[in-house]
């Protein structure tokens, strides 16, 4: 009787606390990653990584498809206290999805957020060999037939693409919410977006990517994440960036970061696919003559000695 008892208060006392634990939870001292609890502490499957070459092997995956990518449509756009977001692809009629990139059936986008910090050499969840972007988007697909609950219990459930952000010429990838960014400076505000394109945030060239076994980068770290990283960044403005550091958290103050900090592989191992490793390359029409001339240039150094 007494130890059900003590059993029941402690659920109660332990469901209070990850209540508002839950709604709490931040990148400052007080609230910040060091903080979070559960699989944030004890996973070993945790994101982000530092992509080293050592972690890394080749790996002749298919490429990434990004189906229904290519629609105008509406979106709605929100400060959340930890980040803006953009969702309301769910609701198109023609609901945006990826496949291939080894990944096992379709994975459903339902939203996209960004990370940054206030300097440019950080701001990047991932980096690559010890190197930061300053910021990095993320596309979070869910898998095909699960509902959110049952992917996150799940290693498969969830696929996100990420896209690392690079200060640079063109501002057009984040046009599209920047355009809004002002009226989302508060934790709470809301925002629609009337014509947003998904292709408009990923780069031209897909093809080239890492693939790992990870988890959510916020609590409660769920390691139900089949990791699509990128490799080629995506553009954004000196001006842009500066907008998105103005955006306010929780407690009414600009990020001064909202990445997580780096875990370690645990023995997990990263794949690579390249751009270009397929057999076409190799019949092309530039490798053929060079070819030709390298031996008819040999055979005539024979005759000629
Ligand atoms: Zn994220």
């Amino acid at each position: 009787m007494h130890s059900s008892l003590t059993f029941t208060l402690s659920l109660i006392l332990s469901v209070h606390v990850y209540g508002v634990a839950g709604a709490a939870w931040g990148y400052n001292y007080k609230n910040g990653p060091q903080t979070w609890t559960g699989a944030c502490q004890t996973g070993l499957r945790q994101t982000p990584i530092d992509i080293r070459t050592m972690d890394t092997d080749y790996s002749l995956m298919d490429r990434v498809n990004f189906i229904g990518y290519d629609q105008l449509n509406e979106v709605t756009a929100v400060n959340n206290g930890h980040t803006v977001s953009a969702a309301g692809f769910t609701e198109w009629k023609n609901k945006p999805y990826i496949s291939g990139g080894a990944l096992e059936g379709k994975y459903y986008l339902q939203q996209f957020h960004l990370h940054w910090g206030q300097k440019d050499h950080v701001g990047s969840e991932h980096k690559i060999g010890g190197l930061s972007y300053p910021a990095e988007l993320h596309l979070v697909h869910l898998k095909e037939g699960l509902t959110l609950a049952e992917a996150l219990t799940r290693g498969d459930g969830l696929a996100v693409v990420g896209v690392f952000l690079n200060i640079g010429e063109s501002g057009e990838p984040l046009a599209a919410l920047t355009k809004n960014l002002e009226e989302l400076t508060y934790s709470g505000n809301m925002t629609q977006i009337d014509k947003f394109r998904p292709r408009s945030v990923l780069p031209t060239v897909t093809d080239a990517f890492y693939r790992y076994e990870g988890s959510l980068t916020t609590p409660g770290c769920n390691e139900a994440v089949q990791w699509i990283l990128l490799a080629e960044p995506i553009s954004v403005t000196r001006d842009q960036m500066e907008q998105l550091r103005k955006i306010r958290n929780t407690e009414g103050e600009e990020h001064e970061f909202n990445f997580r900090p780096t875990f370690p592989l645990n023995g997990r191992r990263v794949r690579f696919r390249p751009a270009q490793y397929d057999r076409l390359r190799f019949c092309s029409s530039s490798y053929f003559p060079s070819l030709f001339i390298t031996v008819f240039s040999i055979i005539l150094s024979k005759i000629l000695n």
